[in-house]
């Protein structure tokens, strides 16, 4: 019955309507990832108890309690901690951590009878862009078994791709759901900053972290997004906010898209290129009206972001001593020589290399220089956004200069890579919402992403473009290579 291909409320009907159980379906996906999954290495741990998970939800279903999650598989990132069940942020530092208790999110997942597959694969502490960093080994992109999934949330975005999930969280500090997304060719959200609480989540970077939904269409992650959002007492960045799935479906016509023209100058792939701006003709085919519009400090991003994430995740980072949390080294004689052994045994060269540049920043002498610079530039960038929103409703760029390369292909400097994340990076540090949905795909059919970025909360608004947009144009996932 290809259920893989099916959406939420495809499945939804399948369930209430007693044509498959809840266990019928999660034997399913447990089957596709057993057999599909030594190829591509999403999950880094399968729930042993996502059949009992599933017994439960089909209770409801059949008392007739079902809400719109009930009984659907679901994967995680492993950076989002479940109670009982092993959570490693793919790093040798918390490779055998089972956390005590639930992020929010998965309690508020488990609450409304989804059932979790499993932990996905990611770039160690979400530090990255490929999926290469992990502990674990990387995963691969299910549209070619050669090229990165993207990152640091790969995991999770080729599970969705390959059918091994129905949908997933992810979270995003400076690009990690969208671009993979991209790269896998499905659709993930990177909400508004204070709509999802992260209480459970593993820090990287706290000023910039969110949780969000990566599926197979804006609507599906409409409905994750709304299951997953609201103000939590654990969380005091938190925020009460609006449904989305109820804005999906209206109408777009008049929108106003600001193309920012910045982002459309050099560095770019020229597919890239044409594939948003022909994207940005269709819109105007849908009736919105698309502006040109300017975000002068683009260059300033990447140094802005890389400065503030390093500064916050060497704070973060600076709890796992192997002592209260993480790795124990059999090393040193002290308990300063055993801390110090411990994090250089438990952290990959990625991490460590944030911390380096995070704790100079921060350093005496150094931190007027550099830190509070880059909050006086995050501040600009802020600014440039809302006087864009002043006339236009919404911003269409790319989610990457390129579509996903091959592992061979990928550079070892590690700032070739970190200038990647220019288009990503501005809407966590300003805060606001961003979709990425697939806009077309290079000759060698390799998806290629567009972003909408939204005004604050405005995250339904932007979920509901992209909905229209593939809904109209038809770029919602095919069966393919697996
Ligand atoms: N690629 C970015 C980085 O390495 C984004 C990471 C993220 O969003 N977690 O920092």
């Amino acid at each position: 019955m290809n259920l893989h291909l099916k959406s939420i409320k495809e499945l939804r009907a399948l369930l209430d309507g007693g044509d498959i159980t809840a266990q019928e379906l999660t034997r399913y996906y447990l089957d596709r990832i057993e057999a599909l999954d030594p190829k591509l290495r999403a999950y880094i741990t399968v729930n042993t108890a996502a059949m009992e998970q599933a017994e439960r939800a089909q209770e409801k279903i059949k008392a007739g309690l079902a809400k719109p999650l009930t009984g659907i598989p679901l994967g995680l990132k492993d950076n989002i901690c479940t109670k009982d069940l092993r959570t490693t942020c793919a790093s040798k530092m918390l490779s055998d951590f089972i956390p005590a208790y639930s992020a929010t999110v998965a309690e508020k997942l488990e609450e409304a009878g989804a059932i979790f597959l499993g932990k996905l694969n990611m770039d160690e502490f979400a530090m990255g862009a490929t999926t290469t960093t992990s502990y674990f080994g990387n995963t691969m992109n299910p549209y070619d078994l050669e090229r990165v999934p993207g990152g640091s949330s790969g995991g999770s975005a080729a599970a969705v791709a390959a059918g091994l999930c129905v949908a997933a969280l992810g979270s995003d500090t400076g690009g990690s759901i969208r671009q993979p997304a991209s790269f896998c060719g499905v659709t993930g959200l990177k909400p508004t900053y204070g709509r999802v609480s992260r209480y459970g989540l593993v820090a990287f970077a706290s000023s910039l972290d969110q949780i969000g939904p990566i599926g197979k269409s804006a609507r599906d992650c409409a409905i994750l997004l709304d299951a997953i959002s609201g103000k939590d007492s654990k969380d005091m960045t938190s925020k009460e906010s609006a449904p989305v799935c109820e804005q999906m479906g209206q109408l777009i016509e008049g929108k106003v898209i600001g193309l920012p023209k910045e982002f459309f100058q050099e560095g770019m792939d020229q597919q890239v290129k044409d594939a948003v701006l022909s994207a940005a003709q269709r819109f105007q085919e849908l009736g919105c009206i698309i502006k040109e519009v300017s975000l002068p400090s683009l260059d300033l991003m990447i140094p802005a972001y890389y400065l503030i994430s390093s500064a916050e995740a060497a704070s973060n980072l600076a709890r796992y001593d192997g002592v209260r949390y993480g790795h124990r080294s059999q090393e040193g004689a002290t308990f300063e020589q055993q801390r110090i052994a411990a994090r250089n045994e438990g952290f990959g060269k990625e991490v460590k290399r944030r911390i380096l540049l995070g704790n100079y920043a921060l350093s005496g002498g150094y931190f007027e220089e550099y830190y509070k610079k880059a909050c006086l530039i995050r501040r600009k960038i802020q600014k440039e956004y809302e006087a864009i929103f002043e006339s236009c409703d919404c911003i269409l760029i790319p989610t990457a200069p390129t579509a996903a390369y091959k592992f061979s292909e990928q550079r070892e400097d590690p700032a070739a890579l970190y200038l990647a994340d220019i288009y990503t990076v501005g809407a966590n540090i300003a805060g606001l919402p961003a979709v990425t949905t697939t806009c077309g795909y290079t000759k060698e059919w390799m998806p290629i992403g567009m972003s909408l970025v939204g005004k604050a909360f405005a995250d339904g608004e932007i979920l509901n473009m992209a909905d229209a947009f593939e809904r109209r144009f038809n770029y919602i996932l095919n069966d393919f290579c697996l």
